[in-house]
């Protein structure tokens, strides 16, 4: 078998932990396979060189910023391949440019465009461990670039797509995909299994489990997933097409502080506002989540829409001006909110889930300020202050009550 496994900072944080990742990784070695491992920079490496970067120059350009954050994946290749070496297997340690990586070129969230295998496949058939060094590559001039934050997983998930691999391991320190954060949710158990579809939502949602972008390259490509700790010796969670029939109706609930609430009140109603303001914010580079328009009253109406938290005084001076040429009556943002979702691709074929989520909330006494749905997501915004306790409650009432059909 060729197996791809991927080691987070945390799984390589210390000595100790490097030779506790040696010892996994010889483990499927010895049992006869091919090993390709991906592992990402020690610790907080990455966090730490962006501070340094900081201190010299916090507007340095995005090339030197990448040939600065790919050096801690460069540390921790050399130091895994070590420890393997001390073991004593034969390994090899190689840097994205030399296993073949190749992105474009937009330096810090750089896009893989191709392996060229050549050089893993040399390695294996010399029957050599590869460890291969995550979130970065090369581009067309020839220079370092890197993926973009926790960019590790999407590395991974590429080399077992280009190599054909029969198993993708990602290691991190949980041991599975959870229906809710166990650090909220006393009874938040681990799911065998969950669809990319529902990984993605997940996701997307602050389930920081797996980074998006790997998931959407498995899904792709079709490759399964199985996420696990490498500090626990049990079964993780597997992530990949539906194959039997879902069992259960949500899979789970998330949490995103990283919310603001934009408020745009009295405002003209007539065709093309919804146009003038949102063009202005794609333009400022804002993406908008959630969006709420009111009905008309008086000729005017109101528009809501969400953004990323830090992104909220930014929307509001994007169409600042635009709102103050309508006679819009306020404008104002706040980031005192939390969005709470369900996920569950049992919810496409089964009514009375937003039913079920809305009670709960109104029994907690929870106000709801706005709703987004899609085929297997349910979200709410709320009061910032509620959110822990919205999950508990909408978590209890999924999963205490019997959760199958
Ligand atoms: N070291 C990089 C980061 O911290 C990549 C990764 O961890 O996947 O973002
Ligand atoms: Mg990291």
């Amino acid at each position: 078998m060729l197996i791809v496994q991927k080691f987070g900072g945390s799984s390589v944080a210390n000595a100790e932990r490097v030779f506790n990742v040696a010892g996994i990784i010889t483990e499927k070695y010895k049992e006869g396979n091919d090993v390709v491992v991906v592992v990402s920079a020690q610790g907080d490496t990455t966090d730490d060189l962006i501070e340094k970067a900081k201190e010299i120059n916090p507007k340095a350009s995005r090339r030197e910023m990448d040939m600065l954050l790919a050096a801690g994946e460069q540390i921790s290749i050399a130091l895994l391949a070590m420890a393997i070496e001390k073991l004593g297997y034969p390994v090899v340690s190689l840097l994205g440019w030399q296993a073949g990586f190749n992105t474009n070129s937009t330096y810090g969230s750089a896009r893989i465009k191709r392996i060229d295998t050549e050089r893993i496949k040399a390695e294996l058939d010399k029957k050599k461990i590869v460890i291969v060094a995550g979130f970065q590559g090369i581009n067309r001039f020839g220079d370092i670039t890197t993926l973009g934050r926790g960019g590790s997983d999407t590395s991974a998930v590429a080399i077992a797509a280009a190599m054909h691999a029969d198993l993708c391991q990602i290691y991190t320190d949980v041991d599975g995909v959870y229906t809710a954060d166990p650090r909220l949710v006393k009874n938040a158990f681990k799911l065998d299994e969950i669809t990319y579809d529902e990984m993605l939502e997940l996701a997307t949602l602050g389930a920081q489990v797996l980074n998006n972008r790997s998931v959407e390259l498995a899904k792709k490509y079709n490759i399964e997933l199985e996420v696990l700790s490498s500090f626990t010796k049990v079964p993780g969670t597997k992530v990949k097409e539906a194959t039997k029939m879902e069992k259960m109706l949500i899979k789970g609930v998330a949490k995103d502080t990283n919310v603001a609430r934009v408020m745009l009140v009295g405002i003209p109603d007539v065709p093309g506002v919804a146009f003038q303001i949102f063009s202005r914010l794609a333009k400022a580079h804002i993406n908008v989540d959630i969006i709420l328009q009111s009905v008309g009253r008086d000729n005017t109406k109101d528009i809501t829409f969400t953004v990323a938290s830090d992104k909220g005084e930014e929307a509001v001076a994007a169409i600042r001006e635009y709102a103050e040429k309508v006679g819009a009556k306020s404008l104002s943002y706040d980031s005192n909110v939390a969005k709470i979702s369900i996920v569950g691709a049992g919810m496409e074929t089964h009514e009375g889930v937003a039913a079920r989520m809305f009670e709960a909330l109104g029994d907690a006494g929870i106000n709801i300020q706005m709703i987004s749905t899609s085929e297997i997501k349910i979200s709410v915004l709320i009061d910032a202050a509620d959110a822990d306790r919205a999950v508990q409650v909408v978590h209890s009432a999924f999963f205490d009550i019997p959760n199958s059909f």
